[in-house]
């Protein structure tokens, strides 16, 4: 049996039955991707998010803003978009330049439109279990991807490394709330390895690859990698290679199962934008979910 856990096969499931759902809605869902400067990566991001939109058929209402743009101009288009009903969902490109204040435009975005789940309400919520309007879509896809594959949460000592806003802080509520016993450490930690070496389910980001290897884990363990690093590759066809924070090769006779880089977290972040437009969409225009 594989011990791949396969977040493009499972994110082409996702996007088949939201594609047949979005068919039957009388308005098409509207995302609005916010993104601010030319950096490379995060172009490429908002594309590949567009190009999924496109596929299912949510319709975009993208604004991109100049590196320079005051933090006023930021906000003014927050606004525009709370106010366009055609819109249901809006994520703001991260990480802005330094001189916006993140939390502060985050904020601004209506509580039942943060498709990312970064406001602090929506976070907040998360936290205590109650109801949200919508997750961050990193950790939601990690969870979804355990749910696909049936990795039992509930008992497990689960270590997640890197405890960033986006990632390993609001994963780490989602996995208690499922009963996991969970260990966050992060570069302030004294010794990881202490901690890796006890997990039953290890979820590694932090952007650091090869940080994990064979000597690092127990046998039997699950691992989740939503690290993506470039590295040199001079046989590569454009001189580099993704890989995620753990050496695969390393420890793959040792794990049950494994999320791959490229091709794990990935997709499945994806999948869960879409999914989570699609959603608010159906609270904003009070249809019925199916
Ligand atoms: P971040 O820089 O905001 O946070 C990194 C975290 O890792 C911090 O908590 C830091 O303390 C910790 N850390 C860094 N080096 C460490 C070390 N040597 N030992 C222990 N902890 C360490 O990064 P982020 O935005 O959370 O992203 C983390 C990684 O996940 C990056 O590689 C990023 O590209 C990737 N990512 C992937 C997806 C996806 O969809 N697959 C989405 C978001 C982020």
């Amino acid at each position: 049996m594989s011990k791949l856990m396969d977040g493009a096969v499972i994110s082409k499931k996702i996007k088949k039955t939201l594609t047949e759902t979005i068919n039957d809605m009388p308005r098409k869902p509207g995302l609005g991707i916010i993104l601010v400067g030319e950096k490379e990566d995060s172009k490429i991001y908002v594309k590949m998010k567009n190009n999924a939109c496109k596929q299912v058929g949510i319709i975009n209402y993208d604004v991109y803003l100049p590196e320079n743009v005051s933090e006023k101009i930021v906000i003014e288009t927050v606004e525009n978009m709370n106010n366009n009903s055609n819109i249901d969902g809006i994520l703001i490109q991260l990480p802005l330049p330094k001189h916006l204040n993140k939390n502060n435009i985050l904020n601004k975005v209506s509580i039942n439109k943060d498709v990312d789940g970064f406001h602090v309400n929506n976070m907040g919520k998360l936290a205590i279990n109650d109801f949200y309007h919508a997750a961050p879509c990193t950790p939601l896809g990690c969870l979804r991807l355990m749910e696909e594959y049936n990795i039992a949460i509930e008992g497990k000592e689960v270590v997640i490394i890197g405890c960033s806003s986006i990632v390993g802080l609001p994963l780490s509520f989602m996995l208690l709330h499922k009963g996991g016993t969970i260990t966050i450490c992060h570069d302030k930690t004294k010794d990881i390895y202490e901690h890796t070496k006890k997990a039953d389910i290890l979820i590694c980001a932090t952007g650091n690859a090869g940080l994990i290897n064979e000597n690092h884990i127990k046998e039997g363990v699950v691992i989740i990698d939503v690290g993506i690093n470039k590295i040199l590759d001079t046989t590569a066809e454009k001189g580099y290679r993704i890989v995620g924070d753990v050496d695969f090769d390393s420890v793959i006779d040792k794990v049950t199962m494994i999320t791959p880089v490229p091709g794990g977290v990935g997709p499945m972040t994806i999948a869960m934008l879409l999914e989570q437009t699609v959603e608010l969409s159906f609270n904003n225009q009070d249809i019925i979910s199916v």
